[in-house]
C-alpha cells in the first residue's frame, strides 16, 4: 500500500466515528449477544413454560431455530486430569469466556496453575469493538466476573474478601493473595472491572465497589471506576434517561437484585411429612405472584434495551446478559422466583431478537451454565398414598388449573441445594447459527462467538 492510500484510508476510519474498527463496513459489522439463564436447564425451562404460557404455549426461547445440547466440563484444581462432574458457575463461565476448562471456584485462571487466560471481552476490546456485561446478580458473581476478571477464586469480589476466613465453604474457599496488587496482582473483582476497558456493565453489587481500594487510603473501588471514565448509576430512572457514549456502570442492588417472583405469601418448597398413619400430608398447592422486594428494579428487559441501545454505535460488539437467580432460587428452593427469572430472561431474549432482525450481522447465543436441582415431578406420587420426595417438594397451582409437582432432592442440608451435572440447552439465532453443531461442550461457545466475531485465538495457556 502507498503512503497516499495509507493516509486516505486512515482518514477514512478516522471520520467513521465512533468506530475505531477496520474492517467491514458498519453494516457488516458482527455482534454477539449471549444470553445465560444461571442454572436454566432443561428441568427448568420446562417449569417455567407451564406456568408462563402453559402446556399449548411457547416461550420466546422456545421459536429460536437452532437447538443443541452443551457438555460442560471441569476439572479437579489438585490434578487437572482428573474429570469432576458436576460444574459451578465460575469454571462454566469461564469455558464459555475463554475457552478452557478449568476448576470449580476459578474466575478467568487455569486449574492447578492459576494463570490468567484472556477472555472474549478482552480480545473485542483490544479489536476496538464494543463490550457490554448485564446480570440480575451483582456483577462481581461468577458469571459475569469470568468475561472481564482473573482471580483464583469466585469469593474474592471485593478488596475486603480477598483472603478467605470461611473454612467451611469448602468447594469455593480461595486464596486470592497471589492476586492482591501488593502482591503484582490485578486486586479483586470488583477492582478488576473498575479498570476494566468494558462500555457498559450493569446489575447489582454496590456494596464491593463501595470498600476501599487496596493500597488506597480514601478512594473506595467505585472512584477507581470513575478514575478509569465510567459514569456510575444506580436507578432504573437513570438508566431509563441514559445518554448513549462513555463508559457505564450501573449498579442497582447492594449484592444479587432482587427477584422478580416469588410463591404467594412467601412460599417455597418444604420437606413433606406423614401422619401417624404414614400417609403423606401433601403440602398445599401456592402459585406464584410478583416479590415486593423488586421495588422498583430495572427489569433485565429494561437493562438488555439500554446495554443494546448504548452498543449499537455501528462497531462490532459482545454482549453478555445474564438472569443469574435462576440459579439462587433453586439453591433456595423457591420455584416461583426461578420461573419469575426465566421470565425475566426470555423477555430479555425477545430485545435480542428483535435487535438481531433489524442487524442480521448479529449472532444470539442462549444458554445455561450447568443444570440445577429442580425436577418437574408427579403432583402426587405415582406410589400410592406413603409416598413422597424425600427432599423439598412444591405444589404450584398453574394460572390453566393445574398442580405442578416440583422436588428439590441434591442434599438433605437445610440450608440450600447443590447444583446437578446434566448438559444444557443452547439456542442460536443468526446467519452464523447453522454453523452451530448438535453436541457441543462449553468451549466450543468460545470458538463459536470467536469465530463469527472473525477475532484470532489466542495461544493456548
Ligand atoms: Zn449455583
Amino acid at each position: 500500500m502507498n503512503r497516499t492510500t495509507a493516509a486516505a484510508l486512515l482518514l477514512a476510519l478516522a471520520l467513521d466515528a465512533p468506530a475505531q474498527q477496520a474492517g467491514p463496513s458498519p453494516a457488516a459489522r458482527p455482534k454477539v449477544i449471549l444470553i445465560i439463564g444461571d442454572g436454566m436447564d432443561q428441568n427448568q425451562i420446562t417449569i417455567a413454560r407451564n406456568y408462563l404460557v402453559g402446556l399449548n404455549g411457547w416461550l420466546t426461547l422456545d421459536t429460536m431455530p437452532v437447538r443443541s445440547s452443551v457438555q460442560t466440563q471441569t476439572v479437579v484444581e489438585e490434578n487437572p486430569t482428573v474429570p469432576e462432574y458436576v460444574p459451578d458457575s465460575a469454571n462454566t463461565a469461564t469455558s464459555m469466556a475463554s475457552g478452557i476448562v478449568t476448576s470449580t471456584g476459578r474466575i478467568g485462571t487455569t486449574a492447578g496453575t492459576d494463570h490468567d487466560v484472556p477472555t472474549i471481552m478482552e480480545l473485542a476490546a483490544a479489536a476496538g469493538f464494543g463490550t457490554g456485561i448485564v446480570a440480575t446478580s451483582s456483577v462481581t458473581d461468577a458469571t459475569p466476573a469470568s468475561f472481564v476478571a482473573h482471580v483464583s477464586g469466585r469469593l474474592c469480589e471485593g478488596p475486603r474478601s480477598m483472603v478467605s476466613t470461611n473454612a467451611n465453604n469448602t468447594a469455593f474457599s480461595a486464596d486470592c493473595s497471589a492476586d492482591l496488587k501488593a502482591n503484582g496482582g490485578k486486586g479483586s473483582i470488583a477492582e478488576q472491572i473498575a479498570a476494566s476497558r468494558i462500555d457498559i456493565v450493569l446489575g447489582g453489587g454496590q456494596r464491593y465497589f463501595a470498600q476501599a481500594a487496596e493500597g488506597e487510603t480514601t478512594k473506595t473501588v467505585r472512584d477507581l471506576a470513575v478514575d478509569n471514565g465510567f459514569r456510575v448509576i444506580g436507578t432504573a430512572a437513570e438508566l431509563a434517561a441514559l445518554k448513549r457514549g462513555g463508559k457505564v456502570l450501573g449498579l442497582f442492588a447492594p449484592g444479587t437484585m432482587p427477584v422478580l417472583w416469588r410463591g404467594t405469601g412467601g412460599a417455597q418448597a418444604q420437606r413433606v411429612l406423614h401422619d401417624e398413619n404414614g400417609r403423606v400430608v401433601q403440602p398445599e398447592p401456592f402459585a406464584c405472584e410478583p416479590d415486593p422486594a423488586f421495588g422498583a428494579m430495572p427489569t433485565l428487559e429494561a437493562m438488555a434495551r439500554a446495554a443494546l441501545t448504548h452498543l449499537d454505535d455501528g462497531r462490532s460488539f459482545m454482549l453478555m446478559i445474564e438472569s443469574s437467580s435462576v440459579d439462587k432460587q433453586s439453591h433456595a428452593r423457591r420455584p416461583c422466583g426461578s420461573i419469575g427469572e426465566l421470565k425475566q430472561l426470555d423477555d430479555a431474549v425477545k430485545i435480542a431478537l428483535e435487535y438481531a432482525e433489524a442487524h442480521p450481522e448479529t449472532l444470539v447465543l442462549v444458554t445455561a451454565d450447568h443444570s440445577q436441582a429442580a425436577q418437574l415431578v408427579p403432583e402426587r406420587s405415582w406410589l400410592g398414598p406413603n409416598a413422597a420426595s424425600p427432599g423439598h417438594f412444591a405444589r404450584i397451582r398453574t394460572p390453566e388449573g393445574a398442580i405442578m409437582g416440583v422436588n428439590y432432592a441434591t442434599n438433605d442440608s437445610t440450608l440450600q441445594e447443590d447444583h446437578t451435572g446434566a448438559d444444557v440447552p443452547l439456542f442460536a439465532h443468526g446467519a452464523a447459527a447453522n454453523e452451530v453443531p448438535a453436541q457441543v461442550r462449553q468451549t466450543d461457545i468460545f470458538k463459536i462467538m470467536l469465530r463469527h466475531l472473525r477475532l484470532t485465538p489466542p495461544p493456548p495457556p
